[in-house]
């Protein structure tokens, strides 16, 4: 676990840039990132050789209570990132993390079509995010209904 204030790049494809916070108080100052997920990152990346694009990493404690999140969300952590890529469906990523070890947590985010992807210490588990908050596990019924088998 990396805490900095001022950096350059974090690995081949990324910038710490993209995992900072994207509200207006911190102003994405300070954050923090776990390079195991940066590592999963480049991973996925070599694995389809397309962009990937982090909507949301690093959430600071503030944003994460105005959001109304738990207070021990893994973004807080910098374990836990939602990203979309270019050409690439929910389905086949998520196919794909499920390859990966170190990916614990997968979640599909149905409001903008992103896949969370954390690095938690636990056994894997799987999810959908329906709305701002509504996590439901991910059932046999809800991948049918949203083409993710
Ligand atoms: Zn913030």
């Amino acid at each position: 676990m990396l805490k900095y204030t001022n950096m350059g790049d974090l690995s081949e494809h990324f910038n710490h840039k993209d995992f900072i916070c994207r509200c207006a108080v911190c102003k994405g100052k300070e954050f923090k990132i776990h390079l195991g997920l940066v590592g999963i990152l480049e991973q996925v990346w070599e694995h389809f050789q397309k962009p990937i694009k982090v909507l949301q990493g690093f959430r600071c404690e503030e944003e994460n209570e105005k959001e109304g999140k738990p207070q021990k969300s893994l973004h807080v952590l910098g374990k836990a990132v939602h990203v979309v890529i270019q050409d690439v469906s929910p389905p086949a990523l998520i196919e794909y993390l499920r390859t990966l070890e170190d990916v614990r947590g997968i979640g599909f985010n149905v409001e903008d079509n992103s896949v969370h992807i954390d690095a938690r210490r636990d056994v894997r588990v799987e999810w959908v995010r329906e709305g701002k908050s509504r996590y439901v596990p991910l059932s046999p019924e809800k991948k049918q209904q949203y083409g993710l088998t």
